[in-house]
């Protein structure tokens, strides 16, 4: 399945991440995804919780950001939302995907285990 390949890729930049605080709890793992990525969020949520035993995602919860499309004109940079027509009245020029596609690890919240305050 699509999407775990995304949580594969995700748990291996966590691990990247989460290595340079030694004996830190991985808690919580933000996600952004694109409405235009493809990728079903109920999936993501699945493949990662099936996907994190003996990773260093085993005690983590994944918190998914929805993002919306977004295209803005490259010449005026005028935000053109979803629904609107993909092209800059003013300029006429057709508008360039700006945000919607990406799938991305935002921030990893970390619990460290000799630190409880
Ligand atoms: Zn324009």
């Amino acid at each position: 399945m699509h999407e775990y390949s995304i949580v594969s890729a995700l748990v291996d930049k966590v691990e990247a991440q989460a290595r340079a605080h030694p004996g830190a709890i991985v808690r919580v793992v933000h996600v952004a995804i694109g409405e235009l990525a493809g990728v079903e969020i109920e999936l993501l949520v699945t493949a990662f919780d099936t996907f994190k035993p003996k990773t260093v995602c085993a005690a983590a919860a994944i918190a998914v950001e929805s993002r919306p499309a977004r295209w803005r004109c490259p010449k005026c940079k005028t935000v053109i939302a979803r629904g609107e027509k993909l092209r800059c009245e003013p300029c006429a020029s057709p508008a360039r995907l700006e945000s919607g596609d990406e799938i991305m690890l935002q921030r990893i919240e970390l619990e460290m285990e000799d630190d409880d305050v």
